[in-house]
């Protein structure tokens, strides 16, 4: 998509859109169409951005968006039988990777898997972080999560944009819905027929969690928002529209109208 065709879907945004792709409140439209969405995805650990919501991350980076995923942790528990060292090399290779195959950008936030914390202390730092990345746009864990790391991931990003980030709109995604993921209602909704195999293809690229053995209940899901959005595949999101200084955020036109 060319430049003017990105910006005018985000001007003829349409409340009420099914399969949109979340973008940014209205206080800061104006900012970024000089200079193009930032959006930061944060997951807890290497493969949840990527099972969560690669899909919106690829059609983000698609429209020429900068995006940046934040792992919280390299999953330095996540692979039995090695140190966490050595998981944690391994495990950020493949974020590498996987990020790649998206074509967007990545970080580390320096805690450890399996003993996040969320103190005043961690809470300023990933604020900090957040900020540095200057993004419209957020995307994070639901914080109803039956794994810790990922409920603390969702509310550290939570407290950084209620803090410091009030213009920034922001999402929550899912994980292993069912298992991991509570109580999780969309809002929104992002078609992602077209990116689905990137998506996955992304999510493979952790070799090292045996994706092959979880993926087809991520597929199920992407499904089942398909149908509640009335498309083939589809990743639901929960809006947080208001972040205390009145913004609301607004919809992009289907994605599949977009390009
Ligand atoms: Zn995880």
């Amino acid at each position: 998509m060319d430049r003017r065709k990105f910006i005018n879907c985000l001007v003829s945004a349409t409340a009420g859109s099914t399969a949109a792709i979340p973008t940014l409140g209205a206080q800061t439209e104006a900012a970024s169409r000089s200079r193009g969405l930032r959006v930061v995805c944060v997951g807890a650990h290497p493969d949840d951005p990527e099972s969560g919501c690669g899909g919106t991350l690829r059609l983000y980076a698609e429209q020429g968006c900068k995006v940046t995923v934040v792992y919280l942790t390299r999953g330095e528990a996540g692979i039995r039988g090695r140190s966490a060292t050595e998981a944690a090399t391994t495990r950020s290779a493949e974020c590498e990777a996987a990020c790649q195959v998206l074509g967007v950008e990545h970080t580390f936030a320096g805690q450890i898997d399996g003993a996040t914390e969320i103190t005043p202390e961690r809470a300023s730092d990933f604020a900090k972080l957040l900020i540095k990345l200057t993004p419209d746009v957020v995307l994070a864990h639901w914080p109803l999560d039956a794994h810790a790391d990922h409920a603390i991931a969702g509310n550290l990003a939570l407290r950084a944009c209620l803090s410091q980030l009030p213009e920034t709109s922001l999402y929550f995604f899912e994980v292993y819905t069912g298992r991991q993921t509570l109580n999780f209602h969309p809002t929104d909704y992002v078609d992602i027929h077209s990116s689905r195999e990137i998506k996955k293809r992304a999510t493979f690229a952790h070799a090292s969690q045996n994706p092959a053995e979880w993926y087809p209940h991520h597929e199920k899901m992407e499904q089942f928002r398909g149908a509640e959005a009335g498309v083939s595949f589809a990743e639901g999101f929960v809006r947080l529209a208001h972040l205390g200084k009145g913004v609301v955020s607004r919809l992009l036109p289907p994605v599949r109208n977009c390009g």
